[in-house]
């Protein structure tokens, strides 16, 4: 947050062949080789000289690669948060043992029905076995994404979300793409689905992102106003090694990871996407939010945290950010207030040794 020009997020591709072959999906094939490890590697190093936060390795199958957990330890090595995206099928105890003494930070998984079906094998049948070894072993934290809209029963995907919750993993739901990243508009069933799985998740600082009016303007195939800013604040680096935009905007801007710098971090962050309005690839909207936040922390918080038409008035957004609101925002007439802000920065700066 303290420093425009670096990237915040990045996924890179250590393979992109697949073991599965989800028929809605554009992001795999069946006979590429992985990347030469010691090649990953200096991916790595050249994100890690750009300052980047999080490294994300997907695919493809990111387990597949041979020799993945020593991209994890390079990650970590920087200290960098590394996080992974797998189908989960490669799983097994004594793989997520060795992913803990890896270092692996986070892990991901997208489950897509209950039962495997010709669109995608994703299922919660097939996966429930190494939820809970994850449940069991990991020592990362874990993630289960249900996506809407890729099953014929949409409310597998709630009864997903439900199962992940009995196991004490945080679970997120997406919303199904077409292939330039664009929304495919929900019917109702799906909408509902949606719905319900929000309420299980409750209101918290953790999950703001998905109560925000994106999510709320794409269920309802309405437009939304925002400034994408992949290509600086988020990159992707496919197997090639050539930074885009995005997983569903290959090709742009495509310029080799080693020969990008601050000229282009600065220019794509300034550049707006016309694919923006129907985007919905959530983490490139939430790392955008933070530049958004940045600028405008006020405006920002408001539209974060709207109030909900079914709560009761006056609204008050969750106590968490409250507190950091009062902490961090003085208004600006107020004096004594401002003084005390300036010691919560410092002493925050400090403690994020950021200072
Ligand atoms: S498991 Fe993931 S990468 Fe593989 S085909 Fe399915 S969606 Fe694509
Ligand atoms: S708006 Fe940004 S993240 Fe979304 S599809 Fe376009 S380039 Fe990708």
């Amino acid at each position: 947050m303290k420093w425009r020009r670096q990237p915040i997020v990045a996924h890179i591709v250590p393979i992109r062949r697949c073991n599965l072959a989800c028929t809605y999906c554009n992001e795999y094939d069946n006979f590429s080789k992985p990347v030469p490890t010691e090649v990953m590697l200096q991916r790595v190093d050249r994100l890690a000289e750009l300052g980047t936060s999080v490294i994300t390795i997907s695919g493809g199958e990111p387990m597949l690669h041979p020799e993945l957990d020593q991209i994890i330890q390079r990650i970590r090595a920087h200290g960098s948060i590394a996080t992974l995206i797998t189908n989960g099928y490669l799983l097994t105890p004594e793989r997520i043992k060795e992913l803990n003494r890896a270092g692996l930070d986070h892990l991901q998984i997208s489950i897509d029905n209950v039962q495997p079906d010709e669109i995608s094998k994703k299922s919660l049948k097939v996966l429930d076995k190494k939820l809970q070894w994850l449940a069991e072993y990991a020592e990362f934290a874990v993630n289960i994404n249900s996506v809407v809209g890729t099953s014929e029963n949409p409310e597998d995907a709630a009864a997903v979300a439900r199962r992940a919750h009995e196991l004490g993993f945080a679970t997120t739901v997406g919303i199904v793409h077409d292939h330039e990243g664009h929304l495919r508009p929900l019917g109702e069933r799906e909408q509902k689905v949606y719905r319900e799985i929000m309420q299980l998740e409750g209101k918290s600082f953790s999950n703001f992102a998905y109560y925000n009016q994106f999510q709320k303007n794409l269920l309802q195939g309405r437009a939304n106003e925002w400034h994408c800013r992949a290509g600086s604040r988020y990159l992707y680096i496919c197997e090639d090694g050539l930074v885009h935009y995005c997983s569903q905007q290959r090709g742009a801007p495509g310029i080799p990871l080693e020969k990008y710098g601050a000229e282009d971090l600065e220019r794509e962050f300034n550049s707006v996407k016309p694919c923006a309005p129907f985007c919905t690839i959530s983490c490139v909207h939430q790392v955008s939010m933070i530049d958004e936040f940045r600028e405008r922390p006020r405006e920002s918080l408001g539209r974060f945290f709207p109030a909900q038409p079914d709560q009761s008035v006056p609204y008050h957004p969750p106590g968490v950010v409250r507190v950091l609101a009062w902490m961090f925002l003085p208004p600006a007439e107020n004096g004594s207030r401002k003084r005390l802000t300036e010691f919560f920065t410092q002493a925050a700066l400090w403690c994020l040794k950021a200072k």
